[in-house]
């Protein structure tokens, strides 16, 4: 139950500006250098939409692609004040999309908003990370699974093709406070969440799930022990050229 590439995608939120391309200029000089492993990795960064255009003018790696955080569900341009669509990140040059953030389900994304940005961020040809994940309280409450199962039925459309989606555990109580879910939990919400995609779109296609919630350069080595795992989405650590390095290099120790 596993993918051959290895997904690293940085998720740098509301961070960096035009000189953090050293940031992506260090990275990618690491992938050249990185022979056994670079064509294994997709390495993909995920940056604020005043830098898309920049680094994805900049940046002609085959090693590395840029992406955005979120857009508008809106399809065509709007009276939406503040806003991007889907559209705008494409001409820029994002080739991925984070969507479902749980930082943008906080501040008013829902089930149902979230899947009508993925439909509008497929039908511009972008590759969706879409997060999901529980909250500390709903995992107390044994409800992991069933959030997870509506999550995905409920922003998830049968007609979307799945080969552009692809999908990020983040439980809530673990992104930002250092805190991770057991080994043995992890290979249980990964088979699940296989398995319901396979129940779902009635298919055997084995999508891309990524773990991401605190990932960093010493628990990456456990996190690498979990073959149902396809990548990370990595918040804070992605901000360090360094610790970015560190975790892919630890991954492969
Ligand atoms: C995230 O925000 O997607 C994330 C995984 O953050 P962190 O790695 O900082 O927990």
């Amino acid at each position: 139950m596993t993918n051959k590439l290895k997904y690293f995608i940085g998720n740098w939120k509301m961070y960096g500006d035009f000189s953090s391309l050293k940031i992506i200029h260090q990275i990618q000089h690491f992938c050249i250098g990185f022979k056994k492993y670079n064509k294994k990795n997709k390495i993909i960064l995920c940056v604020p939409n005043t830098l898309i255009y920049f680094y994805a003018t900049k940046i002609k790696s085959k090693f590395i692609s840029i992406g955005a955080q979120n857009c508008h569900h809106h399809q065509s341009n709007g009276p939406f004040t503040g806003s991007v669509s889907a559209s705008m990140l494409k001409k820029s040059g994002a080739k991925y999309i984070i969507l479902g953030h749980s930082e943008n389900r906080s501040e008013g994304d829902t089930n149902q908003s979230i899947k009508r940005k993925i439909g509008s961020a497929l039908s511009q040809k972008l590759i969706i990370i879409f997060c999901i994940g529980e909250t500390f309280n709903e995992k107390k409450e044994g409800k992991t699974f069933s959030v997870l199962r509506k999550q995905i039925r409920s922003s998830i459309d049968k007609k979307y093709n799945l080969n552009k989606i692809i999908i990020a555990y983040e439980p809530l109580w673990s992104i930002g406070t250092g805190k991770i879910p057991k080994v043995k939990e992890l290979k249980k919400i990964f088979k699940f969440i296989k398995n319901e995609i396979k129940k779902i779109f009635k298919t055997r296609y084995l999508p891309i799930v990524l773990y991401g919630g605190s990932v960093n350069q010493n628990n990456i080595r456990m996190l690498s022990t979990i073959s149902e795992i396809d990548g990370f989405l990595i918040g804070g650590a992605s901000k360090s050229s360094k610790k970015f390095i560190d975790i892919i290099k630890n991954y492969y120790k």
